[in-house]
């Protein structure tokens, strides 16, 4: 038998002083973020498990499934450790997270890591024709 399955981190890391990127979904390939400016009014399709906001420190969304399984190990997380959390959460290698790290001089030099979770156990319902 194989080892356990667990989720699979995809870690990039951009250049020094470029924008954060804008995120598809990797599945229906919806438009995470039309609006940088109001990152908390994203609306996202049924794959998007969760997205984590370092510059905030809090999710910007969360799917109902992922909060039912995500909330009893909750209060242990910490983003450099969110494999191993989301594992705990009975999440196995369906779920593809995107960790992307982004910096620049915005109020001297910082750099923060976002986390986005795409479910790819959840099948398509709608077509998303107007993306
Ligand atoms: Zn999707």
């Amino acid at each position: 038998m194989k080892a356990a399955k667990k989720p699979q981190l995809a870690s990039v890391e951009q250049l020094f002083g470029m924008e954060p990127p804008q995120v598809h979904c990797s599945i229906c390939g919806k438009t995470l973020f039309p609006d940088m400016e109001n990152i908390e009014g994203v609306e996202a399709c049924e794959h998007l498990a969760f997205v984590f906001y370092g510059i905030a420190g809090e999710y910007g969304h969360k799917s109902s499934a992922f909060e039912a399984k995500f909330q009893p190990v909750e209060d242990d997380f910490d983003s450099s450790e969110s494999v191993t959390a989301l594992a705990q959460a009975g999440y196995k290698n369906e779920l593809l997270v995107l960790e992307i790290t982004y910096g620049g001089m915005g109020h001297g030099p910082s750099c923060y890591t976002d986390l986005y979770g795409f479910d790819f156990s959840i099948e398509r319902t709608s077509d998303q024709e107007d993306q």
